[in-house]
């Protein structure tokens, strides 16, 4: 049985797992992911970025209960999800909004070389996409959208079967041309309305403006200190003010959900990320916009899912990747010469 590694290397965490060709996770464990300021040159070795994300993999590989695992069977190579983007054909990683010190970095070549193995490279958001095509919610589904939820928004999209290999920054989706400002530097992105940064940042505001809300108590007073979590816990205690910031993610996700139903035939949407257990303070608002606005024959059959494989998805469908990435080279090798 071939065994891959899958990384999903998040604005705040990586997850790392072990997976087997059958998309079974076989031992995984989650990490900071490194906090460091600037790319690499400049740096003493050890505090770049890449030499700990480095041994961050090391340490897992050597791991007491990882070791076993990959001596008794045949270690395929490692998948990497980045939270940026991405240049496939190169193993780049472009810009990473979320981890500037990932900047420009050769990632793949990086990986391939200290570890002597293939190394597929994929956006986070998409490599969680491709997780839920191939062992969650979407494995039957051809053609849906992933919305993934957390800290920012990500997105991916399933085409006829297949992981389509764009962009796909749904988060960066324009709303409102004179709205909020964006991390990527624009104004009224999506992401600046719906996502755990949003929320954190309507609440403060509200707060700042003398808006009564239980989160007025929290925190010493420092209101910099509220994280979406907190505000998922209040809005659970029926605070008012953390239910209308979860509404309005409902709200605008809808109106994002409607114009991908006008633009591309899906099935279905799935929602996932770090937010997902929040789906019921959302989704009623989510549906009533999306529906309302699409267009009805476009609109008429799309289910609106919950994600299956939750905090995995992107460390699974980036190991799911890789596979993927070696069983096509295998094809192209045994292609008859004509
Ligand atoms: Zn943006």
């Amino acid at each position: 049985m071939k065994i891959a590694v899958g990384l999903d290397i998040g604005g705040t965490n990586t997850k790392i797992i072990l997976a087997d060709e059958n998309g079974e996770v076989l031992a995984g464990r989650q990490a900071a992911t490194p906090s460091v300021s600037g790319a690499g040159a400049g740096k003493t070795e050890g505090d770049r970025i890449e030499d700990l994300l480095i041994k961050n993999l090391k340490d897992f590989m050597n791991d007491e209960a990882v070791k076993p695992l990959i001596s008794h069977a045949d270690l395929a190579g490692i998948g990497l999800g980045v939270a940026g983007f991405i240049d496939r054909k190169n193993g780049l990683i472009i810009k990473s909004p979320n981890i500037a010190a990932l900047n420009g970095l050769a990632v793949r070549e990086l990986f391939e070389t200290e570890f002597s193995l293939p190394v597929a490279v994929e956006n986070d958001a998409n490599a969680y996409a491709y997780g839920e095509r191939w062992i969650g919610t979407g494995k039957d589904i051809d053609n849906f959208v992933v919305l993934t939820l957390g800290t920012g928004l990500g997105g991916g999209h399933i085409y006829k079967g297949e992981l389509y290999e764009g962009p796909f920054e749904i988060g960066h989706m324009i709303m409102e041309p004179d709205g909020r400002f964006c991390t990527c530097g624009s104004h009224g992105c999506l992401e600046s309305y719906a996502s755990g940064r949003a929320i954190v940042d309507r609440v403060i505001k509200a707060l700042e403006d003398g808006a009564k809300s239980m989160l007025a108590e929290c925190c010493d007073g420092n209101f910099y200190k509220i994280t979406p979590d907190l505000v998922f816990q209040k809005a659970l205690d029926g605070d008012n003010l953390s239910r209308e910031a979860f509404r309005e993610v409902g709200r605008y996700l809808g109106v994002g959900i409607a114009n991908i139903i006008n633009i591309f035939r899906i099935d279905a949407v799935l929602i996932g990320g770090g937010l997902l257990g929040a789906w019921d303070l959302f989704i009623e608002e989510l549906t009533k916009e999306a529906f309302k606005r699409a267009f009805k024959p476009f609109s008429a059959n799309i289910r609106i899912l919950k994600s299956s494989l939750a905090k995995d998805a992107g460390s699974i469908g980036a190991a799911g990747l890789l596979f993927k990435k070696l069983s096509l080279s295998h094809e192209a090798v045994s292609q008859p010469v004509i």
